[in-house]
């Protein structure tokens, strides 16, 4: 496995609407797509900051993949994405290191990528995400 950059840095947010007055209003960033990803009640917001992004991601409903996140921790910083090529040897590379991924397969995500994450608890408490592709 190769690590190129850091690919994105994810944000939770209640509504994005309200954090765009830091990105959009203050820092001038803009919002270059949005994202539905239904099957884990996520909409995504990619804002580009030079060569990386902002991912900031609002629960589209209560049973969202970072419902429980927003409801222990609040809003934040949630993950930090690495864009990777060889996502396939991760899985095995991961646990043969002693951390744990999230899945047994890389999962589909955002922008046609395969990302997998492994379990902050087994890296120092980071969300880490691995991406291979770049986002269309
Ligand atoms: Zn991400």
């Amino acid at each position: 496995m190769k690590v190129n950059k850091i690919d994105h840095i994810g944000i939770a947010v209640k509504n994005a609407k309200e954090r765009l007055k830091l990105y959009e209003d203050f820092l001038g960033l803009k919002v270059k797509n949005i994202e539905d990803l239904a099957d884990r009640g996520l909409r995504i917001y990619f804002i580009e900051i030079g060569e990386t992004r902002f991912e900031l991601l609002e629960p589209l409903n209560e049973n969202s993949e970072i419902s429980q996140f927003l409801e222990k921790k609040g809003e934040g910083i949630h993950h930090i994405a690495v864009n990777v090529e060889g996502i396939e040897q991760a899985v095995e590379l991961a646990k043969s290191k002693g951390f744990k991924p999230l899945s047994e397969v890389p999962k589909s995500g955002a922008g046609g990528t395969k990302v997998l994450f492994l379990h902050p608890k087994t890296t120092g408490g980071i969300l880490l995400e691995l991406v291979e592709g770049e986002h269309k």
